[in-house]
């Protein structure tokens, strides 16, 4: 048994929700203990997510370049990928990063505490540190940001073949072949990296498209820069089952009406990821999910229960790591009584695909459901001078705009840097920008922000640089 320590606000997860969570409470006078069952700070997205996932897709890119320049005039003779350094090198990149919480943690006097939190009442949570230490902590106040897990197929149960994105960041040698179940976000930007450095990849997709999140045109951008490397898209595609054997697997699909089989080193399963809400006690205090298991919150991320608020991944809305920091510092303001809410309208989504996709606000039939009459404007990146000194001239900036006044209201982007690009458009979105104050506002030159200029005077019906 163990004496309840009273505690004033208690974070649970140490990802982008709940790190972001500590620190705005602990900036608001609140005192803050945060408890990570993990070995480290920072969650899926700085161990085993965003972080990584970008750092193998960069180095995977510069592979791509050196092999695939002569156009340039560059030709590489034994392009040569040590990939354990490639890995020590990511690791490197997510300890500074995770080391980095820790000293804000610190820096902010966030107390840590290493272990696993369960319910044990609407005010008391118990925290296993290790087989034999648990300790009872009473809080005022509570933020659940327990984050997600990968989904496991029924027929694909994970093994050392078998596996989640988790494992593929972290393979020790470049498979020859790989076999990506869902064409998601994180299928495609993983696929895209392993395609880079000379994995033959076969991505298999239910739906009509890969990333059926994003506007047709934009996905098949990626669809077809990722064939360009050899990958193969199957869409339409179920998989069925997979077959072991010593150094691999064989993945039985259904593809429009036939059976296929695929031999793969790995077969990876980006399907979708389920909320961490299952292990926490939460049936104890009755706090009230959806069918999905996902908390239900309102516009301050505050559960049915007094003092208990949730964020992130564990909620509803796109799983993302910015969407999570911005309702912890919601959830954080709340509980010092500031009068603070969500509003997702200007939240981008960005892809680390090749090219980049991202999006913010409405795009242009989202704009026209909600009521609005709504213009999409577009410029291509081949019209553009620093996009061609770059040799990347796929895609196009497309302004989502109101008719009568160019009100900005969301905004697509495909292209080189879009995952930058996007911040200019969704502080457009939330400032109530006009397409005419994007054409007045001077953009240097030579650089890919004057593509977002000309689209918004293709708004204005004054264009530069096409006819
Ligand atoms: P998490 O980051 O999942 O953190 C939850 C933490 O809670 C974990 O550390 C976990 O150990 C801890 N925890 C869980 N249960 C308990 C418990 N009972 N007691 C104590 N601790 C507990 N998002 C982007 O925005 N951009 C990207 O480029 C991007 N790339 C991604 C790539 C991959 C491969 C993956 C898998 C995800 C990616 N994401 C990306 C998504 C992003 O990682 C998540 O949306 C984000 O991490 C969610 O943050 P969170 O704080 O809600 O939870």
């Amino acid at each position: 048994g163990d004496f309840a320590e009273e505690i004033d606000t208690l974070i649970i997860g140490s990802g982008p929700g709940g790190y972001v969570a500590a620190i705005r409470a602990a900036q608001l006078g609140q005192k803050v203990t945060l408890v990570e069952r993990g070995e480290t700070l920072g969650g899926v997205c700085l161990n085993v997510g965003c972080i990584p996932s970008k750092a193998l897709i960069s180095t995977s890119h510069k592979v791509e370049e050196m092999k695939n320049s002569s156009d340039l005039g560059i030709t590489v003779d034994n392009v040569n990928v040590d990939f354990s350094k490639v890995q020590d090198w990511k690791n490197s990149v997510v300890k500074k990063l995770t080391g980095g919480v820790e000293g804000l943690m610190k820096g902010n006097k966030v107390e840590v505490v290493k272990g696993e939190a369960y319910f044990s009442d609407e005010k008391t949570v118990r925290v296993t540190k290790d087989e034999y230490t648990t300790q009872t902590y009473k809080f005022n106040n509570c933020i659940i940001a327990t984050g997600s897990r990968p989904i496991e197929l029924p027929n694909f149960k994970w093994s050392d073949r078998v596996i989640s994105s988790t494992e593929a960041l972290s393979l020790n040698e470049i498979p020859k072949k790989l076999v990506v179940i869902g064409g998601g976000y994180i299928g495609t930007e993983l696929g895209t990296a392993y395609a880079n450095f000379g994995t033959e990849v076969v991505i298999l997709e239910g739906e009509k498209q890969i990333l059926s999140g994003f506007e047709k045109q934009m996905g098949m951008l990626v669809s077809r820069s990722l064939k360009k490397k050899g990958a193969e898209i199957y869409t339409g595609a179920m998989a069925q089952s997979v077959e072991e054997k010593e150094d691999g697997v064989v993945v039985t699909a259904e593809i429009k009406g036939e059976t296929k089989t695929f031999e793969a080193d790995y077969v990876l399963v980006t399907v979708g990821r389920r909320p961490n809400t299952d292990e926490l006690g939460l049936e104890q205090i009755g706090v009230e999910l959806t069918d999905k298991g996902l908390i239900k919150v309102d516009n301050q991320c505050k559960t049915n229960i007094d003092g208990i608020y949730a964020i992130g991944d564990v909620v509803s809305g796109p799983a993302l790591a910015h969407k999570a920091s911005y309702e912890g510092k919601v959830a954080a303001e709340a509980i010092s009584g500031k009068p603070s809410q969500v509003d997702y309208l200007a939240i981008p989504e960005v892809v680390f695909s090749e090219p980049e996709l991202a999006s913010v606000g409405y795009n242009e039939k989202e704009a026209k459901e909600a009521g609005f009459d709504a213009v999409a404007s577009k410029f291509p990146f081949a019209a553009n001078g620093r996009a061609l000194t770059l040799n990347a001239t796929d895609g196009f900036v497309k302004l989502v705009t109101r008719k009568e006044d160019g009100l900005v209201l969301g905004a697509q982007i495909a292209g080189p840097s879009a995952s930058d690009m996007i911040a200019e458009l969704g502080l457009a979105i939330e400032t109530g920008v006009t397409a005419e104050d994007i054409a007045l506002t001077i953009h240097a030159h030579p650089t890919l922000g004057e593509i977002t200029m000309e689209a918004a005077e293709v708004a204005l019906g004054t264009p530069v640089h096409i006819v």
